[in-house]
């Protein structure tokens, strides 16, 4: 697989995120996530390596590398720690992406060296108490007056909101009472009338911080509109397309640090007078587990290559996510499987690899929201052909 997508300039990136990784990460995930704390210290290290903005381009402030890198790099924080790693797909699919890909000059070039340099993390806020699958019910409200939006409404589950800088947000646009549909703006934290609510207490990601968000009355300025009033809606489901390849990314990090973990126990624990290694039913297990991986692998990387050909990906951006989702689910079971009694308790960490798998098949669009825009884009095919 990485012969096929990886340049040498991704092989170096590789090694120097898996280096971080284990020597920075690794050592403290553990007790990050059984304390529900965010790592302020790693994620401005993460800073200073370039990696709050890897697929920016370097004029705006990032490393100007592509989404391959990019996966790469969630990738490889996935390994360790997949809270570290929700939090910067988050700070970069979500958070900064749509102001690369739809923000006006004024935008791109007040918010987007910041981002990338991780001076400023981003965030998106899209689900609501009473829309999440089913975004178009959205109901936050951005009403124009003369030379400013007033917004009005409750965002919830919105990943690093307490230690954002910049939130990209959907509302609806409302003009001279009319509804014009559903469109993406940005505020400053700080904002008058932006509160957010206290960090979730969540069964994985618990070192990542999400939180609802509440607009009353907050006033932002027209040059805040993300994109075209009109394209909306369009655009925001362009960002999450996109931001798909990092949830499968960090699908395989935490596939990955799982079945790692599973392989070299299965090597050193004993019984029946010999090491489980030896016993063709972990053996299949640990076969299952390759397998799976390798498929996914190729999805999730494939899906980063079309997209940096300029390939609509949203078929193949679901089905990377879907997949890896659910074998991230498959192997981290199967990983404690293999530690049994071992594996259900934390000293030994592949239970943490488990509760951060089950969030990847919800966020960023549910497993069953992946299989109904596959099947939507198959049988367009279909009816094309
Ligand atoms: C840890 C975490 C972090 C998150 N971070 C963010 C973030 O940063 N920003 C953000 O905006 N959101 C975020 N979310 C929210 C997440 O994207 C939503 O939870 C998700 O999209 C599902 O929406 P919901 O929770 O309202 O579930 P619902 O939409 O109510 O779904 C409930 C169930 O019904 C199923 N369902 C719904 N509609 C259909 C249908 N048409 N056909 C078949 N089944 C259906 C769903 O698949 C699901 O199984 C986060 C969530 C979590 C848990």
């Amino acid at each position: 697989m990485e012969q096929r997508y990886f340049t040498e300039e991704h092989r170096l990136l590789q090694g120097m995120v898996r280096e971080f990784a284990r020597s920075e990460v690794e050592p403290v995930a553990s007790e990050m996530d059984r304390q529900g704390q965010f790592p302020t210290d790693l994620v401005a290290k993460l800073a200073k390596l370039g990696l709050m903005g890897v697929p920016i381009p370097s004029e705006f402030g990032g490393a100007g590398m592509d989404t391959v890198a990019y996966t790469i790099a969630v990738h490889e924080l996935g390994v360790v720690d997949a809270s570290l790693g929700i939090t910067v797909a988050a700070h970069t699919s979500l958070g900064t992406m749509p102001i690369l890909m739809f923000g006006s000059e004024q935008l791109k070039k007040k918010y987007l060296a910041p981002l990338a340099q991780g001076e400023l993390i981003g965030a998106f806020g899209l689900t609501e108490p009473q829309a999440g699958s089913d975004a178009g019910a959205t109901r936050t409200r951005a009403e124009r007056r003369k030379d400013r939006y007033i917004v009005n409404g409750q965002k919830i589950f919105c990943t690093n909101a307490g230690i954002a800088g910049v939130i990209i947000f959907t509302a609806r646009l409302i003009e001279d009472g009319e509804d014009l549909g559903i469109c993406n703006f940005l505020v400053e934290t700080g904002t008058s009338g932006l509160r957010t609510g206290p960090p979730e207490k969540k069964m994985g990601w618990r070192a990542s911080d999400t939180r609802s968000l509440y607009f009353e009355d907050v006033e932002i300025p027209l040059e805040n509109l993300v994109g075209e009033a009109s394209r909306g809606f369009s655009q925001f489901l362009e960002v999450l397309a996109g931001g798909r390849i990092s949830v499968g990314a960090l699908a395989l990090g935490t596939a990955e640090g799982a079945y790692r973990r599973a392989l070299s126990y299965s090597l050193e624990r004993e019984a029946f007078g010999q090491t489980i290694s030896k016993f063709q039913a972990v053996q299949f297990k640990l076969a299952d587990m390759a397998t799976q991986f390798e498929a996914a692998k190729h999805l999730v990387y494939h899906a980063a290559w079309l997209k940096d050909q300029g390939y609509n990906i949203v078929k193949e951006s679901a089905m990377a996510k879907l997949f890896a989702s659910e074998i991230a689910m498959d192997i981290t079971s199967e990983a404690i499987q293999i530690h049994g009694g071992y594996g259900y308790i934390r000293e030994y960490q592949v239970e943490r690899f488990f509760r951060d798998a089950k969030a990847l098949a919800i966020g960023e669009g549910t497993s069953e929201i992946q299989r109904m825009l596959i099947a939507r884009e198959i049988l367009k095919e279909a009816e094309l052909s």
